[in-house]
């Protein structure tokens, strides 16, 4: 099988990885990929969000299956215009992308799917903003209506950064807190059937104890030794077949990965977000323990020929992921600086290293160039062998000013 990938993240890394591990797939591609992507696939240079460019590289190359990695793509159309070449695809086109693309149209999804979420109201006036934020009280949580990569959601107790954050978003939902430990869970779907992944947390906050701002993500691990029994097939019945469902129903079948980030509040699972594609990084640690080839999987879905109860194979053991960001992460990252010490961290037994925001420059050196540089993946029989394997190789990497969360997965070591 001939693949062609899209996206340059950490979470790509993690794709193609598992894709390069599929022994049916005979051709890899990545556009653009990223160092990481280069060492074991075809890097080139495009503009993923592109539809014009990807169909282009498309027609070049004859994927016999195109995998859309992050959103952008989807809600600009990429899938929509690959489809309408013949090209098979994982991905949303773009109609229901939009469970990703407006938290408004997601509401309206759950609603009429009666899956469990916040109460919302959407807003564009200041008196509709203030009646909301009446309602519900503080905690107060604001959500820019639109795609903003994680950073447009305000959660405070401070009513005017509440009322300040609505006005320069224009429209937003706001909706009650939920209280809770977050889990995100990705189903696999046809259109008609899903599958899920295992299950998997992830660290969203830059500093340890969930201090600082948000961010893309920090870290994450799986299995949750603390997710209560039957946690999967609850959210499966309650949450992502009535979605698919309801997407059906509304001639948006949706095909690809849907992303279920839940709380779990004591009064049950709530839904906090949907995302159109797999999270990053959690996607790092769920397909680092997928036994089930995955190409063959993911071609699945894009011909719509999921096995209904379909069981994945999962090997045993645990992996932690850890997010080495770049001095400044998430507000200003400093780019250019060299990275060295990747051999040293890959020598280590159980641990490998995905990048981000890489590249090399000019000198052939290479260089931090994003916030979240690189990803180091620890695996182990449990947690707490995974976690220490993951920063004993994070120990071993050097880039100026760069930070990373020290308790990734630690809470969790702790409960099982
Ligand atoms: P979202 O982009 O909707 O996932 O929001 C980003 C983050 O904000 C989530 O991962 C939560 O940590 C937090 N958040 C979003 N909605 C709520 C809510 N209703 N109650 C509490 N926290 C929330």
């Amino acid at each position: 099988m001939r693949i062609l990938l899209l996206g340059s993240g950490g979470r790509e890394h993690a794709i193609a990885r598992a894709l390069h591990l599929d022994p049916a797939v005979t051709a890899l591609h990545v556009a653009p990929g990223n160092p990481g992507t280069q060492a074991f696939a075809d890097n080139h240079v495009i503009d993923p969000s592109d539809p014009v460019a990807v169909t282009e590289l498309a027609a070049r190359l004859r994927p016999e299956l195109v995998v859309i990695g992050p959103e952008a793509p989807l809600i600009a159309g990429v899938a929509d215009a690959l489809r309408r070449n013949g090209v098979l695809v994982f991905g949303p086109d773009r109609a229901a992308a939009r469970i990703e693309g407006s938290k408004a149209f997601a509401k309206e999804v759950m609603a009429a799917a009666d899956v469990p979420t916040a109460d919302a109201r959407v807003c564009t006036t200041d008196d509709q903003v203030n009646e909301a934020l009446d309602v519900f009280g503080p905690p107060y949580v604001v959500k820019d209506d639109g795609l903003a990569a994680g950073k447009g959601v305000v959660v405070t107790e401070d009513r005017e950064l509440a009322v300040r954050h609505a006005r320069a978003c224009g429209r937003v939902v706001i909706e009650d807190y939920l209280d809770g430990p977050e889990v995100s869970l990705f189903a696999l779907s046809d259109g008609n059937t899903a599958v899920p992944l295992m299950p998997a947390q992830d660290f969203k906050r830059a500093y340890d104890g969930d201090e600082g701002p948000n961010t893309g993500g920090m870290g994450a691990y799986t299995p949750l030794p603390w997710a209560p029994e039957g946690l999967v097939d609850e959210v499966m019945a309650t949450v992502v077949q009535p979605t698919i469902a309801e997407l059906r129903r509304r001639e948006t079948p949706y095909v690809g990965v849907l992303y279920a980030g839940l709380a779990l509040t004591s009064k049950g699972v709530r839904v906090v977000e949907f995302n159109a594609r797999f999270g990053d990084p959690e996607t790092q640690v769920v397909l680092d323990r997928l036994a089930t080839p995955l190409g063959g999987l993911l071609q699945s879905c894009a011909i719509g020929g999921l096995v209904p109860d379909q069981r994945l194979e999962w090997r045993p053991g645990a992996a932690v992921t850890v997010v080495v960001a770049a001095e400044g992460y998430p507000e200003s990252p400093v780019k250019g600086d060299p990275i060295t010490g990747l051999e040293e961290a890959a020598a280590v037994e159980g641990a490998y290293v995905l990048h981000a925001g890489t590249k090399v420059n000019e000198d052939g050196v290479l260089v931090a160039n994003g916030g979240r540089v690189l990803n180091v993946v620890g695996t182990g029989p449990d947690l707490a062998a995974a976690r220490d394997t993951a920063y004993e190789a994070v120990g071993r990497i050097r880039l100026r000013g760069s930070h990373h969360r020290t308790d990734i997965a630690l809470k969790a070591t702790r409960l099982g």
